[in-house]
């Protein structure tokens, strides 16, 4: 039983923004524990470089690439893939972006873009392949939010309006789709190296107040993600719905 509880074999799982950072790190992860992955961003070089990667690992890849901000060609895309290869049985909402500035010099621009990429994102893949999902009666969807859902810092206030807005469509979504055997809840990563927070990594000051503000005293590794992705995405959650659950070493716990 116990074995059966988290095995993801035979399941097909989509990760949005999976070619680097905390994207790749968790359809790599959800590989691991048995599915079959689908890999998408915007840059199909990047892309097929990734796939390439992964299948030397062992990994059963395929790759949808599409604008996640784009709706029509999210729908189309999920589409084609549900109709010409197979059901979409996991989905990651990951995809994400970030700006920063003074929130009084904000770019009107860049916060429409945040928006875009960062919320209209999980409507657009969500509405997608819930569709299909409801049709079958069973599928998973995790959103990617943020320690930023619960908590503000300096010069990114749109994005903390984006995650904030992630975790509660998180619960939208459950309320609309548990009944129809779907479960839809949220990771909510701490501070974690990747590409997204290389301004970050790459100031000393930063990651000295990092870890003074941190519990657990240190950055993130991407790979700790993996199991709370696999936990939301197996039968092991099967009556886990609307959560939002953090992955931050305890900083959302302390002041
Ligand atoms: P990265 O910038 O490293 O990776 C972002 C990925 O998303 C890339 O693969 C990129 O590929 C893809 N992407 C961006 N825009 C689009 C788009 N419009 N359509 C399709 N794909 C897109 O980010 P992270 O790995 O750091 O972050 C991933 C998620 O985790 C984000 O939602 C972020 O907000 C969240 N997060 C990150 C934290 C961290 O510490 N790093 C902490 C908390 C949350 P391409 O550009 O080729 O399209």
């Amino acid at each position: 039983m116990t074995s059966t509880l988290f095995d993801l074999s035979g399941r097909t799982a989509l990760v949005t923004g999976s070619s680097q950072g905390i994207g790749h790190a968790l359809a790599r992860g959800l590989s691991g524990a048995g599915a079959r992955i689908v890999l998408n961003g915007r840059n199909m070089t990047k892309l097929e470089t990734c796939a390439e990667e992964l299948r030397a690992e062992g990994c059963s890849v395929e790759v949808l690439a599409f604008d996640v901000t784009d709706h029509d060609a999210a729908r189309a895309a999920v589409d084609r893939f549900e109709d010409g290869v197979g059901p979409i049985d996991i989905l990651v909402n990951n995809a994400g972006m970030q700006h920063r500035g003074p929130l009084e010099d904000f770019p009107a621009d860049a916060f429409e873009r945040l928006l875009r990429t960062n919320i209209s994102s999980v409507f657009n893949v969500g509405q997608a392949v819930a569709r299909h999902m409801i049709a079958r009666g069973a599928g998973k969807i995790i959103n990617i939010a943020s320690v930023q859902s619960a908590l503000a810092r300096p010069s990114i206030a749109p994005y903390t309006a984006t995650k904030g807005a992630v975790a509660n469509l998180t619960k939208g979504m459950a309320t609309d789709w548990a009944r129809h055997g779907l479960q839809c809840n949220a990771i909510a990563p701490g501070y974690f190296k990747t590409p997204l927070n290389q301004a970050l990594v790459d100031d000393p000051e930063f990651t000295a107040w990092l870890e003074k503000r941190t519990p657990a005293g240190r950055w993130g590794n991407v790979e700790e993600l993996v199991g709370a992705c696999i936990f939301l995405s197996a039968p092991a959650s099967s009556f886990v719905n609307g959560h939002t659950l953090y992955v931050d070493g305890g900083i959302t716990a302390s002041l």
